[in-house]
């Protein structure tokens, strides 16, 4: 790792603010390498793995580069899946938000009209799945003549999905002179033409050929009968006592009926799988990452790509049947340079698939015995203890970011014809508070909501509703900042 900060990429305050608060303290190795590129307007092809940090390492320079006034969005990030793509909009709004960037996220299972009211304003970076982004083309929502940056993100997935006629279609329909990276784990050879066909004399960035997170993360395996396999894992529990954990099966049913076994012992624990509604899987996974439980039971096309910190476990209740599932797998834990556990729980029957994923990782996988009796017994009780009781609510990273941030609401949108420029003037009439104390303006049909940094958010609460907004006082409040 180097010792550089993301002080040496002459960042804006702002950017370095927003990294601070978010406790990213110096730039991860794929940062260290494609910020510098994407600043100078090169494009990249990166090859890394997700917990690498690389939405960040597209995120930040593209901030720093945005020109804020413009109105059509300047930037289209492509993602396999919607969670990804809610997730990368989240993490471009918290690296953005004291410069006052505005991001939204396009995905199918939503209302698109929801989507496409988003749109309609002033929205800098658009971050899509590939099928809904095109539907927001042709419907004329989302307008790309000023898009100057295009994010491929996990190309590979989006391959393997099916989604790469798609993605060309539309890469096909952006202005060409534009900055465009891709990022993918693979290179396969359809990933490789579309990069010679729509990358101009790209950087190549390969971090470590060989897998790093393979290698820092614990592994091991237990054989055991599928009859005993709920019980072996509750040894497991109780001597690991995982802090957080996802538990992975092979199909929806499977997830469903541990679920119902881990609760029934009272296990905190809930599902996340492809047959659950968008809004569900979105809340399972917020609450997962604010520690509201213990456990995630999940298939994997539903885990692909999540970035949750801090996962200390991940136990494989069935052997993935793709090798490359294993990997992803158990990428969820050891990230941003932490330790991490791996188990896995094999039937004699699975074992052949495990065996070929050992040759895949090039790593052997040890088989371990099963916790004894004493061993479960001595655990149990610090387990119980513990972790059985209802966890602790975990900070949101985001949250120190939001603490510096005030969300006001105003009674009064654009059906009152209310601009940005009238709620701008009445705050900055407000003494000592200026047009640099206000961040993203949001003016939507019937209210409009106005983020204030710093200290002035509790002057400008306290006098706003003293001052008279398109000719009349306004009933205004305070509102909690959700993130998404
Ligand atoms: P990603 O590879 O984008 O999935 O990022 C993995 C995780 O690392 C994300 O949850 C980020 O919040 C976190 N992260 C990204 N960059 C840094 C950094 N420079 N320092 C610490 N954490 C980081």
């Amino acid at each position: 790792m180097n010792k550089r900060s993301f002080e040496d990429f002459g960042l804006s305050q702002e950017t370095l603010k927003s990294l601070f608060k978010l406790r990213y303290e110096k730039p991860t190795e794929v940062q260290y390498s494609v910020i510098p590129e994407v600043l100078k307007g090169r494009d990249v092809i990166v090859k890394s793995q997700t917990g690498s940090g690389k939405t960040a390492a597209f995120a930040i320079p593209i901030c720093e580069k945005l020109e804020l006034e413009q109105k059509n969005p300047q930037v289209l990030v492509l993602t396999p899946t919607r969670e990804l793509a809610v997730q990368v909009k989240e993490d471009f709004s918290h690296i953005g938000r004291f410069k006052r960037i505005r991001c939204a996220a396009v995905f199918g299972k939503q209302p698109i009209d929801i989507q496409k009211r988003e749109l309609k304003q002033r929205v800098h970076v658009v971050v899509g799945t590939p099928g809904r982004t095109s539907d927001h083309i042709d419907k004329k929502n989302l307008i790309l003549d000023d898009i100057k940056y295009l994010v491929l993100d996990e190309a590979d997935k989006m391959l393997d999905m099916g989604f790469i006629d798609q993605v060309e279609a539309i890469v096909k329909l952006l202005p060409k002179d534009r900055v465009t990276m891709l990022f993918s784990a693979t290179m396969p050879q359809e990933i490789e033409e579309i990069c010679r066909k729509y990358m101009i004399n790209p950087e190549k960035i390969e971090l470590q050929a060989k897998n790093p997170t393979v290698e820092k993360i614990a592994q091991w395996y237990h054989e055991v009968e599928d009859s005993r396999k709920f019980s072996v894992l509750k040894t497991i529990i109780y001597t690991e006592k995982p802090e957080s954990c996802i538990l992975f099966c092979n199909t929806r049913e499977k997830v469903q009926e541990l679920l119902s076994e881990m609760k029934r012992e009272g296990f905190y624990c809930a599902a996340l799988h492809g047959g659950m509604e968008q809004n569900k899987r979105l809340e399972t996974v917020q609450g997962f990452k604010h520690g509201e439980f213990h456990f995630l039971i999940a298939t994997d096309v539903a885990a692909r790509g999540l970035h949750i910190d801090d996962v200390s476990h991940v136990i494989n209740y069935e052997v993935p049947m793709e090798n490359e599932s294993y990997v992803h797998r158990i990428g969820r834990t050891g990230r941003a340079g932490k330790e991490g556990t791996a188990i896995t729980l094999s039937t004699k029957r699975e074992l052949r698939f495990l065996h070929e994923i050992e040759e895949y990782i090039q790593h052997s996988i040890q088989e371990k015995d099963i916790p004894t009796d004493k061993e479960v017994a001595e655990g149990k009780e610090a387990f119980e203890r513990s972790i059985k009781s209802k966890p602790k609510a975990k900070p949101d990273k985001a949250e120190r970011l939001n603490r510096e941030i005030t969300k006001i609401r105003i009674n009064s949108g654009k059906k009152s014809k209310m601009r940005p420029g009238d709620i701008l003037g009445a705050i900055t009439s407000i003494e000592g508070v200026s047009a640099d104390d206000i961040g993203i303006i949001d003016v939507q049909d019937t209210c409009s909501y106005v983020e204030v940094f710093g200290k002035a958010g509790e002057v400008v609460a306290r006098k706003l509703p003293t001052i008279n907004i398109k000719g009349k006082l306004q009933t205004v409040k305070k509102v909690r900042i959700r993130n998404f």
